[in-house]
């Protein structure tokens, strides 16, 4: 398992390999970038094949919250962690409590939030070992669950999109297929577009709140491999990442791909793959910032429903502008967006250095 020679290490402050024997506990901590402030970014559970896979997401996952926040023009670095999920039991109070014992060793360096598997009442059992942590529930300031505001991030992003590829933003009868639909912000995002008139084919490997949502939504369910292969206009990835691959690129019969998911192309090429098939993607770190975004007003400790909008209305301009870019540059608008991403935050690393 290689480190420093990771494809996503690229310089990475730290990264702390953290375990503890009597609860269990096996966490990897990235801390990307601290050149804009405390690096922030959630904390994902899952069950990984191996300590392999959870770095590779880590890594990958940190540095994508540097890129996020510098995009999003918010005063904080991108940090990332995962705790891989044990395999028996486990008391879950106890893992959190001692991961947040992992952040403490930090000082303040990295400040966690939720992420996939992880939710506000985990924050709670992390908040019990660590002040360096975001998304609880109650207090003061606090934001609660970033999902919904993701969600209307996303929903802004896909209307952003929707403009250049169909000549406008009106959703109202266009195709919409969303995958981890039952998610947190999958299924806000699904309730947003099923109000603007969207037509909605969904799937998700969570049955029961798959079916809670067609019946609220009236949407078309389709089995999780189907969803690549839906004749529709959008494609809006909610779970997982690393689904835009060999494999799954050539199925995509949409015009967009613009969703929630973290790291949606498994490899940076696949943008151009999607540009040659005349497919516009909305880079995923740039229209998902709206958790970060809600975090960031409960971090200021003066929570401002006002400024997460503004700062809403900030990401549909970075998008546009991005778009404008990559279609005068002729180049593939996820390589646009990241270096932007990239020089913003070398002239961070240089005035922080000066
Ligand atoms: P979540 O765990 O609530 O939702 C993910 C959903 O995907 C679940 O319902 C799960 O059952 C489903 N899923 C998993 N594998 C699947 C598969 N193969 N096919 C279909 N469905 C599958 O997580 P979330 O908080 O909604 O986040 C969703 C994505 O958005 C993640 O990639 C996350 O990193 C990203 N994201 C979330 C936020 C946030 O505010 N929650 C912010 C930024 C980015």
């Amino acid at each position: 398992m290689s480190v420093f020679e990771h494809p996503s290490f690229d310089n990475h402050e730290k990264v702390l390999f953290a375990t503890d024997d009597a609860t269990g506990l096996k966490a990897i901590i990235g801390v990307h970038s601290t050149a804009r402030g405390p690096a922030v970014g959630g904390c994902r559970f899952w069950s990984y094949e191996n300590s392999e896979a959870a770095l590779n997401d880590a890594l990958r996952l940190s540095q994508g919250m540097s890129y996020k926040n510098v995009m999003a023009d918010l005063p904080i670095g991108g940090g990332k962690s995962v705790i891989m999920k044990p395999a028996g039991a486990f008391d879950r109070d106890a893992l959190f409590t001692a991961f947040g014992r992992a952040v403490d060793t930090l000082g303040g360096a990295y400040i966690t939030a939720e992420d996939v598997g992880v939710s506000p009442a985990d924050m709670v059992s992390v908040r019990k070992s660590t002040k360096f942590v975001t998304g609880l529930p109650e207090g003061e300031a606090a934001s609660g669950d970033p999902s919904p505001v993701t969600a209307e991030g996303v929903f802004r992003g896909i209307k952003v999109s929707a403009e250049r590829a169909f000549g406008s933003r009106d959703l109202s009868g266009k195709r919409i297929a969303v995958q981890g639909a039952a998610g947190h912000v999958g299924a806000y995002l699904c309730r947003h577009l099923s109000e603007a008139g969207a037509e909605l084919i969904i799937t998700d490997i969570n049955e029961p709140g798959l079916c809670k949502l067609e019946a609220e939504l009236g949407a078309t369910v389709v089995a999780p491999d189907a969803i690549y292969d839906q004749q529709a206009d959008i494609f809006a990835p909610c779970a997982l990442g690393s689904i835009i691959k060999a494999d799954t690129i050539g199925r995509l019969k949409v015009k967009v791909v613009a969703g929630a998911a973290n790291n949606q192309l498994a490899t940076r090429d696949m943008g151009a793959e999607l540009q040659k098939r005349g497919i516009l993607y909305a880079p995923d770190y740039v229209i998902n910032a709206g958790g970060i975004i809600n975090v960031m007003g409960e971090i200021s400790g003066d929570f401002d429903p006002k400024w997460v909008q503004g700062k809403l209305d900030g990401l549909e301009k970075t998008l546009g502008e991005i778009l404008d870019r990559a279609e005068s540059e002729g180049r593939p608008s996820n390589l646009v967006a990241d270096d932007i991403a990239r020089a913003r935050l070398e002239n961070a690393r240089a005035q922080k250095a000066a």
